[in-house]
């Protein structure tokens, strides 16, 4: 028995360095191969929905260039305390979406010259909702404590199994990637059959919570996804998400009964946000909050760049470069990036691999755009079978010449804020403020001045709103 638990907190010890080291970060292509498995065609399905997009991104006048909002719930469930994340820490969550969907995040341009003509802004906008499903008021964040500890429950069957396949080799790639596909139940072993049930946070009786109608909403559930294993906590997989499907006319049982209760997006709370305070061993190295755009990507079709395999294998996107699954860098939380430029994992195809891409397996520091057709791709998933997320849009039309006519001062602000619109009749107008995520705080007729000392410290979006037309600045409010 001593032998056993010995040998026990060794492999712990041992598979928690290869977590850390190696972390399988994205759990997107288990959870692919865990359906697959328990439906035969789901893969095809996935596939067939792939192509649809791609034919839809490829006829002409098919695409459209204005900014599509969609309604997320994030649906927080803890077990501890240090699992509950913040507010302020989802809402940094939401603006990093929404920079790096609409290429605003800061490092857009950090990324080497020659893919610079292949960036593309996915123009997708992301608001906390402000209705629940049954049409009430809602902040767009559900918190839910549970007794399940960790949803990445291994237990010791599934590491002997794992070890059993594929031995205790640590110190190869190989070896390496067979234990964590094992562990994850990917790689046709017993393990396999049962699964890891990563889905259980998606429902209340499984100690998680439900879905938000998942055609509506964009579910992001926020728990625990560290295994524990005899004290040591391994982290393993950082989030996963499951792809669009658009295949009305599949027999029975080619797809998931249930695909409607689990679509959306997981991601473990220490990989959540910008610089999480409990971020625990992987400190530093998901400080940036991509996890979450990446998972993001997959949600709206995307695959890894990698195709996740060989050079062979593609992603279905003509202007990401080939690159080879995982042989790229450890994720190190002191990266410099230009040393990372020299990889190139497919030299045929004339281009280094593209680290810069939120879809490739390198340090998220790195990470800066989606290219033009990756773009194409999402858009068309969120115009077709992910068109019920699409809110309404304003028939107002943005104008420059009332953005140039409309001042805010002083800014920051504090109590008063005074607003001049130069050539318009500001009684012709309404105000409204909105926080960085998209929720209005305050709407009233347009005056000379607005009293803004109840909001608290932070960025505001001030919104003049009139028949035809509108305008947005952005003001500080400082206390
Ligand atoms: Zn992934």
């Amino acid at each position: 028995m001593i032998l056993r638990t010995i040998t026990l907190s060794f492999i712990g010890l041992l598979l928690c360095q290869i977590g850390i080291a190696q972390s399988l970060r994205c759990g997107h292509q288990h959870a692919i191969q865990q359906q697959t498995h328990q439906h035969a065609s789901y893969k095809q399905v996935v596939q067939q929905t792939f192509n649809q997009a791609k034919r839809r991104t490829q006829e002409a006048n098919s695409r459209s260039q204005e900014i599509l909002t969609v309604p997320v719930v994030v649906h927080v469930v803890y077990n501890t305390t240090e699992q509950n994340v913040s507010d302020e820490l989802i809402y940094s969550q939401i603006n990093v979406l929404n920079e790096d969907f609409q290429r605003q995040n800061p490092d857009a341009t950090d990324g080497r010259e020659m893919f610079q003509s292949v960036s593309g802004n996915a123009k997708i906008k992301f608001v906390l909702a402000d209705i629940d499903p049954d049409g009430n008021p809602t902040t767009g964040i559900t918190r839910t404590q549970t007794e399940v500890e960790s949803f990445m429950d291994l237990s010791l069957d599934n590491i002997f199994e794992a070890i059993d396949s594929c031995g205790l080799d640590v110190t190869s790639q190989e070896g390496t990637e067979c234990l964590l596909n094992a562990l994850l139940g990917g790689t046709g072993t017993e393990t396999e059959e049962e699964g890891l049930q990563l889905d259980n946070v998606k429902s209340s009786a499984t100690g998680g919570v439900d879905a938000w109608d998942t055609e509506r909403y964009i579910n992001i559930w926020v728990c625990n996804l560290n295994a524990n294993l005899l004290g040591q906590e391994m982290p393993m997989v950082m989030g996963f998400a499951y792809p669009p499907v658009e295949a009305p006319n599949w027999p029975e049982g080619a797809l998931p009964t249930d695909l409607k209760d689990i679509d959306g997006v997981v991601i473990h709370h220490q990989a959540f946000g910008v610089d999480n305070p409990n971020a625990g061993l992987v400190e530093g190295i998901f400080k940036k909050g991509r996890t979450c755009t990446h998972e993001m990507g997959h949600y709206f079709g995307l695959r890894h760049i990698s195709g996740d395999g060989d050079c062979a294998s593609d992603d279905g996107i003509g202007d990401t470069p080939a690159e080879v699954a995982t042989q790229n860098p450890d994720l190190n939380p002191n990266v410099i990036c230009s040393d990372l430029h020299s990889i190139d994992t497919c030299p045929e195809d004339g281009l280094p691999d593209m680290i810069e891409n939120f879809m490739s397996y390198n340090p998220e520091a790195c990470q800066n755009l989606f290219t033009i057709e990756q773009v194409d791709i999402m858009r068309a998933m969120l115009e077709g079978p992910r068109s019920g997320l699409i809110m309404q849009q304003t028939t107002n039309t943005i104008s420059t010449e009332l953005h140039q006519a409309f001042t805010l001062y002083p800014n920051p602000a504090n109590s008063q804020l005074n607003i001049n619109l130069e050539g318009y009749h500001l009684s012709d107008f309404t105000i409204e403020i909105q926080n960085v995520v998209g929720q209005q705080l305050l709407s009233a007729p347009a005056q000379s001045f607005m009293d803004v000392s109840q909001l608290k410290a932070g960025i505001y979006l001030v919104r003049l709103k009139g028949e035809e037309m509108e305008a947005v600045k952005k003001i500080s409010v400082i206390r």
